[in-house]
């Protein structure tokens, strides 16, 4: 026996890029082990926290995820668009390792450290625009963006924020308020804050393929009828909406509405908690339309998964808040700068933008290809490595949920991890860490293609 073929402890499991990078099934999905953990988290775990796929992870990396019972399943999630380097990826675990080593809290607003300074240097440099930049660093995406409104509000003297229709921007009380959808982000969870407004989206879809400009302008209409924009702290919006479907507005809807902030003196917040950091084909998704937000939310993608988020933005707006105005006890933690600084590092060496284009043309190609012939695919819509399929019941045109959930249920026993999304709850998302192979990028998509034949043989 050589030193390869020695079982691993499953304690100690090799993780990060080493995996093998293929897909293989040694029990049924989810297996033995995992649904005892299952039945443990049912007894120890909130019922409040869902699980989309119950397989308990014990490695990922590359384009794997490890299970348990030893089947390694593809990854098109990438922990809901957080993973783009992959998980743990070499320059983040060595950068991580060594941090770990050297301290691991002070609180930066009690005694600082320059990985913070570092971070909120490369955010200025990267994020849109030119202009004098300040950066603030948090924990989790709710947080940047509960802290983008805080910030927003302390400028302007003004009270209300509008958010669109289909948004998410997460399950705090301010930010649940801003997000659209009841369940089950909302339900029972009220009272929301005041001062939030909801204004009609751009959905070339179901809009009836509205231009955007018109489409602007009908949501700037009914802001300055039913709010004026006197009373106007700000707008926040995704450039492409997330959990509400991968909603990508029609051109020109995002410049109207930032030209209508820029002469009303609204803030313009871009949510690119999704959206950024290569996933879309550009650093930032705003990039697709030169749009320059004034202050801009990042998250998941920042630091290949350990917690951090940002607001960046205009230095005007973000040094408008008292010193102790912004900040608490965990925000810009040390390990997790030394990760964001690392993640920053191997977008940009590693070229992981062109990256995302070249999945992006994969996605499209295979999946333009099955909607050519399955009429139920009403559209493949999304950019870069943020792709997503919207299903139909071709009879009616109607959202076809329960279609959707079967085909994720088939990828997902078939060892593929996939999520849908959509207010209808009728959209297949594909969000592969950049890391990803093609053969299993390729493979995954072979899988949902099949499931998708399935459903049509048994309906
Ligand atoms: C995930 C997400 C959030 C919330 O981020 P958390 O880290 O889960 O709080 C906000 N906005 C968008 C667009 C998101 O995708």
């Amino acid at each position: 026996m050589t030193f390869l073929d020695t079982p691993r402890p499953t304690s100690t499991p090799v993780g990060g890029p080493q995996l093998a990078q293929e897909r293989k099934l040694v029990t049924s999905i989810p297996g033995p082990k995992s649904r005892a953990l299952s039945q443990r988290k049912a007894q120890a775990v909130s019922a409040g926290v869902g699980i989309t796929l119950p397989v308990y992870v014990v490695a990922a990396g590359g384009g794997v995820v490890v299970d348990v019972d030893g089947n390694s399943l593809i990854d098109l999630g990438s922990g809901i668009a957080v993973t783009g380097v992959g998980n743990s990826a070499p320059r983040v675990v060595a950068a991580v390792a060594a941090q770990l080593a050297q301290f691991t809290h002070t609180c930066f607003t009690v005694a600082p450290y320059d990985s913070y300074i570092e971070v909120a240097e490369a955010l200025n440099r990267l994020t849109p625009g030119d202009h004098e930049k300040r950066s603030v660093l948090f924990n989790s995406g709710a947080e940047a963006v509960e802290n983008a409104v805080k910030i927003a509000r302390h400028f302007t003297g003004r009270q209300a924020v509008v958010a669109f229709d289909h948004a998410y921007h997460g399950r705090t009380n301010l930010t649940m308020g801003l997000t659209a959808k009841n369940q089950p982000y909302k339900n029972g969870f009220g009272p929301f804050a005041p001062e939030v407004y909801r204004a009609p989206m751009s959905y070339p879809l179901r809009d009836g393929g509205l231009d955007g400009v018109v489409a602007a302008n009908r949501a700037i209409s009914q802001i300055e009828k039913q709010i004026g924009a006197s009373n106007l702290a700000a707008i926040i919006i995704e450039p492409i909406q997330g959990e509400g479907g991968f909603i990508v507005p029609a051109q020109g809807f995002l410049a109207t509405l930032l030209a209508w902030c820029r002469a009303n003196e609204v803030i313009f917040i871009a949510d690119e908690i999704q959206t950024g950091f290569a996933r879309t084909g550009h650093m930032f998704a705003c990039e697709h339309e030169g749009i320059v937000p004034d202050l801009i939310c990042t998250a998941k993608g920042i630091a290949g998964g350990l917690p951090l988020s940002a607001v960046t933005g205009r230095a005007d707006i973000m040094d408008s808040p008292q010193a102790g105005g912004l900040g608490g006890t965990y925000g810009g933690n040390p390990l997790a700068c030394a990760a964001a600084l690392a993640t920053i590092d191997t977008y940009e060496s590693d070229h992981l933008v062109e990256r995302a284009v070249a999945i992006g043309a994969i996605l499209n190609e295979r999946l333009g290809a099955l909607a050519a012939t399955d009429s139920r695919i009403i559209e493949v819509r999304g950019r870069g490595a943020m792709i997503a399929i919207e299903l139909v019941d071709p009879a009616t045109g109607e959202p076809d949920a329960a279609l959707t959930g079967r085909v994720i249920a088939a990828a997902h026993a078939q060892g593929v991890i996939l999520l849908g999304c959509g207010t209808y709850g009728n959209v297949i998302r594909f969000l592969p860490p950049l890391s990803i192979p093609d053969h299993l990028l390729l493979e995954g998509l072979q899988v949902i293609a099949d499931a998708l034949a399935e459903t049509l043989a048994v309906a």
